[in-house]
């Protein structure tokens, strides 16, 4: 497949693809289980946050979306992951289409550092076997990186290596690879943890600006980026030894202001 094979951006509008669904998931690593029976909805167009406290199995969840989780050799799972209704663990789709559609970030930025800014973002084709050429390559790397907010640093020295950035530059090079290959949906674990107020600023707006085209999930642990980048909240929670599973999730605003369990209320307003 070629790049011009990919969908176009996508317009505003009811019928947005990118619409991501877990249905009754379970996982264990052996016969420890970490999460018991999530179902959520995370709609395209909207920034969907996961919250909660550490070890409740948030990382675990966005691995499963991107069948990630399966890497794993002692890891299985239960349920069901709906990408726009089709199951991405189903038989005939191949893990290399699910890691196309459904991008990573992570908390620590891992751009490949010796390679230059360009070669970067052009290596989000080649993990997933697409080709293209020049002239297309040159037009990508313009379009991601402006998407990911950093072009306009970065265009007089694209052929600088990933390594020489600031932190958050990384990390919005991190971005900008994971758009290479036109996800309809963006998985990002913390992506703020390990950069400054101002680097996160830059991230937040990026998302904001990249959520009409591209379904986000982030997880973080920081519950003012919580309510300013979120449309929707899950809180998630493991009760003594209990496998983690949602407490409640609905619109940002509902799980802030009007959350209807008080373990919501306690752990957004800080008591644990
Ligand atoms: P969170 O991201 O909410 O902090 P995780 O998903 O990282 O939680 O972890 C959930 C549970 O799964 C924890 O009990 C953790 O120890 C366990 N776990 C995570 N990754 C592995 C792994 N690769 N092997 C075994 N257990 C794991
Ligand atoms: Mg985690």
């Amino acid at each position: 497949m070629t790049i011009d094979a990919l969908p176009v951006a996508f317009t505003e509008g009811s019928t947005l693809p990118g619409g991501l669904e877990a249905r009754a998931v379970s996982a264990w690593f052996g016969e420890h289980k970490v999460l018991d029976r999530v179902w959520l909805q995370m709609p395209a167009g909207r920034v969907t946050a996961l919250i909660g406290p550490s070890g409740c199995g948030k990382s675990t969840f966005l691995r499963i979306l991107n069948r990630m989780h399966e890497l794993v050799g002692s890891a299985s799972l239960a349920g069901e992951v709906l990408l726009d209704g089709e199951d991405i663990y189903a038989a005939r789709r191949r893990l290399t289409d699910a890691r196309r559609q459904i991008g990573m970030v992570f908390q620590k930025p891992n751009p490949f550092p010796a390679m230059s800014i360009y070669d970067n973002v052009v290596a989000g084709l080649k993990l997933t076997g697409l080709r293209a050429g020049r002239d297309q390559k040159d037009g990508l790397v313009e379009e991601c990186l402006t998407k990911a907010g950093l072009w306009k640093e970065v265009k007089d020295r694209l052929r600088k290596p990933g390594g020489a950035l600031s932190g958050g530059q990384q990390q919005r090079l991190c971005i900008a690879r994971s758009l290479a290959v036109r996800p309809r949906v963006l998985l990002m674990d913390e992506p703020c943890s390990a950069l400054d107020p101002t680097s996160t600023r830059r991230i937040e707006e990026t998302m904001a600006e990249l959520k009409a085209e591209v379904t986000i999930v982030i997880v973080t642990h920081n519950m003012q980026q919580a309510a300013r980048v979120s449309d929707r909240c899950a809180f998630f929670l493991a009760e003594q030894g209990t496998p983690g599973f949602i407490v409640e999730h609905g619109p940002t605003t509902e799980i802030f202001d009007a959350p209807r369990d008080s373990r919501t209320a306690d752990y957004v307003n800080g008591r644990f």
